[in-house]
């Protein structure tokens, strides 16, 4: 599919409005479909729809009028995507969604497919008591379905964490996944066209703040032999979903050095947004690229380079209401630093606004460079 078609893309957010970018320069027409206004990503498409999942009506007129159609959001109900596949492409399919959007069944293909996974048990009537039970504590519980960010779960350190647990989530469909005390997160997004070319990513090591990615590290400090195995497992794992286009893994490596997957994304993801700046090829064009079929791009990190997530916390409040900005000021003086900001209409705390990366030749100064000018926001 060569450039001047036009992508579809469901969901509006800033995933979107990144890939949108990248459609564009390789000259691709993009059209955004979101059920809110004023979203990030139809504030850069040639073309918007604004309705919600269930209007299967708008969402067939609007794979009739784009040439393949993929997503940035993963809460899409399967009859939209179902009602898609049927007039045009969609990438990646909407079998691999299925699994990669519900906790339960993403663990069930991990433990089928035997690729390593923290030990869990379902809960899907909401009895967490028994699946705790045979998980043992410390234990976390999690929502099967549309969590992100950290929401929809809770860690269970004791019992009277569980019976409080207990009360929070009865009767929803739940895991029960066993803690891990891990040395790092890392996260590997390995890229596969339709013909099952596979190129994954260098590791991204990911700091979190209250569940949510805070930053983002390449290369990931790590001996070589993890780099090796982390980037191996995320191949396997593209080509055994048969994915089109991008999936992100998830991964925790433990104190004894095992690579143990976390959570699976079909899309671009957070942590591969360093790559805008310091890769060979953005995140954002390689899903592109293997979506409408071109050769893939080459992978590589030109500089280390970390990601910074900018939060609605880091505007400024008084009594639940924002009075001022960041001063962006530091951030733009820094010559080896790039500002990227959402275009979100209204910052909230905990939703994510921006992001800034900084490259730098050697890694501990660039991290510290990053830490200091994070906290001048
Ligand atoms: P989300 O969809 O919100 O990203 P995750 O399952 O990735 O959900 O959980 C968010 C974060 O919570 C993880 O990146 C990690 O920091 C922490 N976490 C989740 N599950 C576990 C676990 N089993 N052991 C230790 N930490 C966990
Ligand atoms: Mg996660």
């Amino acid at each position: 599919m060569g450039p001047g078609q036009s992508i579809g893309i469901l969901g509006g957010g800033q995933l979107g409005r990144m890939l949108a970018h990248a459609a564009q320069e390789l000259g691709y027409r993009v059209h955004v479909y979101e059920p809110s206004a004023n979203s990030p990503a139809a504030a850069v498409a040639d073309r918007e729809t604004q309705a919600p999942y269930e209007d299967l009506a708008a969402l067939e007129a609007f794979a009739r009028l784009v040439d393949v159609v993929t997503y940035e959001f993963e809460n899409i109900p399967a009859e939209a995507l179902e009602a898609i596949e049927n007039i045009v492409e969609l990438h990646p399919a909407s079998g691999v969604l299925r699994i990669c959007q519900n906790r339960w069944r993403e663990k069930a293909w991990l433990k089928a497919n035997g690729f390593p996974h923290a030990a869990y048990a379902a809960a899907l009537e909401g009895d967490i008591e028994a699946a705790a039970a045979e998980v043992g504590l410390p234990c976390v519980v999690k929502t099967a379905d549309f969590g992100y960010d950290g929401k929809g779960q809770m860690r269970i350190a004791t019992g009277d964490d569980l019976v409080r647990a207990a009360a929070i989530f009865r009767g929803r469909r739940c895991v029960v996944e066993q803690w891990i005390d891990f040395d790092r997160e890392i996260s590997v997004i390995c890229a596969r066209t339709r013909s099952g070319e596979t190129r994954p990513f260098p590791v991204a090591e990911n700091l979190h703040a209250n569940h949510v990615l805070d930053v983002s590290i390449v290369p990931a400090r790590i001996e070589s032999s993890v780099e090796t195995r982390a980037r191996s497992l995320a191949v396997r794992i593209a080509d055994r979903l048969g994915v089109v286009g991008l999936v992100a893994v998830e991964m925790f490596l433990t104190r004894s050095g095992e690579v143990i997957v976390n959570e699976l994304a079909p899309r671009p993801h957070n942590s591969g947004h360093w790559s805008i700046d310091g890769g060979e090829t953005s995140q954002f064009e390689q899903h592109v690229r293997a979506i409408c079929g071109l050769p893939l791009g080459p992978t590589g990190a030109r500089n280390p380079t970390v990601m910074v997530n900018i939060m609605g916390d880091a505007w400024k409040w008084r009594d639940g209401a924002v009075i001022g900005e960041p001063d962006w000021t530091a951030v733009l003086a820094e010559p080896r630093a790039k500002l990227h900001l959402y275009g979100k209409p209204e910052p909230r705390p905990g939703r994510k606004m921006g992001h800034f990366t900084v490259q730098g030749a050697d890694l501990g100064d660039t991290l510290s460079t990053a830490m200091s000018l994070k906290a001048t926001l």
